[in-house]
């Protein structure tokens, strides 16, 4: 298959990362995407391709004008504060009971208006990755709406915990989502987005939620321990014309195969059931064992067994770079995803 790849995303390179209390080396950096780079390449998984400039236009199928502009400038005006020393970070969040309908002035006031959290800096080259990435992904949908069974956008930052207006968890832009509206556009009824990373996709929970021509399905951390905490249970199902079209399976710390593998054929089912005529996979290799900020057991050899399960729903697919920590794990369990989706079972 097809990878689209834009060395774009070596932009964004947060200076620190806010983990166990510490501000350490950061979690997510250009290494990954390097890895994954280097283990498709070296796995033959299919030709690497710049993507297309689809300009800032496509995002507005997903976020809102406010947000777009905001993440477009964000740098800049946080520089302009502050000297541009430092990585732009929000100081507070919104609550329940606050003013949401009002955005605030300042940069700081802007940057806590449109975050979920502290653990997503904003440096000089956010805006330019994460365009770069939105744009791997909306390659990647086309390469497919074109009649392509795969492809695969192996962009940086990710984008499954970024919503409407706000950016989380290392994403800026909602990528998956786009890909999803963007099949949708060229003419696919239903789409599903399975999610495999090990955190729940909050932001497509979200879009989508009160919609139903997508269907959400995610296996992850319980939110009631992990990450993002807040959304994720098991009872959210969807709303409205989107009742039933969300799936969320949360499986404990230390989860490994056994337990996996029951969830996946789970998941799948759901899928089937939706009859999606395309699908959007929200990759993630964040549950392997040697993950540093995850608390799944998976090794290498179940990645084939997940990309070969997939294959079997006999779907056009969109596969989107996500999660993952680890080097070895980026470098050798994506291209065994990729692999075993490519041979089936
Ligand atoms: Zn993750």
């Amino acid at each position: 298959m097809r990878i689209i790849y834009s060395d774009a995303h070596e932009a964004h390179v947060p200076r620190f990362d806010l983990i166990d209390g510490e501000l350490r080396e950061p979690a997510e950096g250009p290494f990954r995407a390097h890895a994954v780079l280097q283990g498709v390449t070296e796995a033959g998984i299919g030709a690497v391709e710049a993507p297309r400039d689809f300009g800032v236009e496509p995002l507005l199928s997903v976020h809102s004008r406010a947000y777009v502009d905001f993440l477009a400038s964000a740098w800049d005006d946080w520089a302009a504060a502050y000297g541009g020393g430092a990585d732009a970070l929000p100081l507070a969040r919104v609550q329940h009971d606050m003013r949401r309908d009002r955005i605030p002035r300042s940069i700081d006031g802007r940057l806590s208006y449109f975050s979920f959290d502290i653990g997503s800096p904003i440096t000089p080259g956010t805006w330019t990755a994460a365009l770069a990435s939105a744009h791997c992904a909306l390659t990647a949908a086309e390469r497919v709406a074109d009649g392509e069974r795969a492809a695969f956008a192996l962009g940086r930052p990710g984008g499954h915990h970024a919503g409407v207006d706000y950016y989380a968890g290392y994403c800026y832009l909602a990528i998956e989502s786009l890909a999803a509206e963007r099949l949708i556009a060229r003419g696919a009824g239903r789409v599903a987005i399975l999610d495999v990373d090990y955190h729940h996709g909050n932001g497509p929970q979200s879009i989508f939620y009160r919609r139903g021509d997508v269907f959400y399905g995610s296996i992850h951390g319980d939110p009631a321990d992990e990450y993002p905490f807040f959304t994720g249970y098991a009872d959210e199902t969807g709303e409205g014309a989107g009742e039933g079209a969300t799936l969320n399976i949360p499986l404990p710390f230390g989860t490994g195969w056994d337990a996996y593998e029951p969830a996946l054929r789970r998941l799948l089912a759901a899928v089937r059931a939706f009859g999606p005529d395309a699908l959007v996979i929200a990759m993630g290799v964040d549950t392997h064992k040697d993950d540093p900020i995850s608390r799944f057991r998976l090794e290498i050899d179940h990645y084939p067994r997940i990309g070969a399960a997939i294959a079997n729903l006999g779907l056009p697919t969109v596969w989107i770079n996500g999660g993952g920590y680890d080097r070895e794990a980026l470098r050798r369990g994506v291209p065994a995803m990729l692999s075993g989706f490519e041979g089936g079972l």
